[in-house]
């Protein structure tokens, strides 16, 4: 198993917290700031300042962390970050996109939920064009882990007045259709595939100078699990982690599906009349126990990822 240590200091540290509410899990550990679980990565943070990447994935994610731009921190906290990498090498490519890529027209994609209990699983795919990447700019689009929910929300009407869009979002009653026959990777695949296909029939006879995936698995990977795939984009494809820092499309995409995730996740509270947490630690048990009581698993499929460690914890909870 590949494991990662960084140690970030306690200012990145909530900085990371931050950027993983989503996916926060539980954890008695008196030492852990925080333990948070994506995409086949389980990374715990201790009160120490040091954070923890495990699994396949743990090296793209804490690469996430061992360039994070100086902006996001004052220099005065600015973490020493030291990485001590065991095990082999899990084979991702994180490869050097060519020089000026920013600055092309290119079609980004990215997405939000994967690692929350509650709420949809949300794919967005934007097109930057070069004419755009200005305005995009002037409007205030970067990274979304520098922006707030409020301005998040602000911020995606702004995007999809100004740039082709295409959003997939899958209801938590669809993705516990299709789930068991496809694992999380392979349902991501998928979706970034099938969202950048609509996009690119929609602003067709133009074509992107190139298409960035915000990278989640290795694109060997990525290709394998495209083979069923009827309609497969794979021409000029790029792959890279932190896709947001690189090109607005991807930060665009991140932030459409951001604002999508919390929009349905308020709409779903409303309807079932409790405030659904996004995330999976123990706050989503509480809940999906009380709806476990109100109407069983064909009331929590509607708004639960059922295969999440949740489900079992929230039937002790609920007696049931
Ligand atoms: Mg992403």
């Amino acid at each position: 198993m590949t494991q990662v240590v960084l140690t970030s200091g306690t200012a990145q540290v909530a900085q990371m917290k931050e950027h993983y509410q989503s996916s926060l899990v539980a954890n008695k550990n008196p030492y852990a700031a925080f333990t948070a679980k994506v995409a086949g990565v389980t990374i715990t943070a201790y009160r120490s300042g040091k954070v923890m990447f495990q699994g396949p994935g743990a090296q793209a994610e804490a690469g996430r962390w061992q360039s994070a731009p100086s902006a996001a921190q004052s220099k005065k906290t600015a973490p020493k970050k030291k990485a001590v990498s065991k095990g082999k090498s899990n084979g991702i490519d994180t490869s050097k996109l060519p020089a000026g890529f920013s600055q092309w027209s290119v079609a980004g994609s990215d997405e939000v939920g994967n690692g929350s209990y509650f709420g949809p699983l949300v794919v967005a795919a934007v097109y930057a064009d070069k004419e755009n990447l200005a305005a995009l700019k002037q409007l205030g689009v970067k990274d979304s882990k520098m922006l707030t929910d409020t301005q998040i929300r602000q911020l995606a009407p702004a995007i999809m007045k100004l740039v082709p869009y295409q959003k997939l979002v899958v209801t938590p009653e669809k993705y516990n259709q299709v789930q068991p026959r496809y694992n999380a990777v392979h349902m991501k695949v998928v979706l970034h595939n099938q969202a950048l296909d609509l996009l690119l029939k929609k602003i067709a006879p133009t074509k992107p100078e190139a298409i960035l995936v915000d990278q989640f698995t290795s694109p060997a990977n990525y290709k394998k699990y495209l083979q069923a795939e009827p309609h497969k984009v794979t021409e000029k494809l790029y792959f890279v982690t932190k896709g947001e820092q690189y090109h607005l499309a991807v930060a665009a995409a991140s932030i459409l599906c951001r604002a999508s995730f919390l929009e349905e996740l308020e709409k779903a509270s409303a309807e079932i009349g409790m405030t659904l947490p996004s995330g999976a630690g123990s706050k989503s048990d509480q809940i999906a126990a009380r709806i476990l009581q109100k109407g069983g698993l064909p009331l929590l499929t509607k708004y639960a990822k059922l295969h999440f460690a949740n489900t079992e914890k929230a039937k002790k909870i609920a007696g049931v």
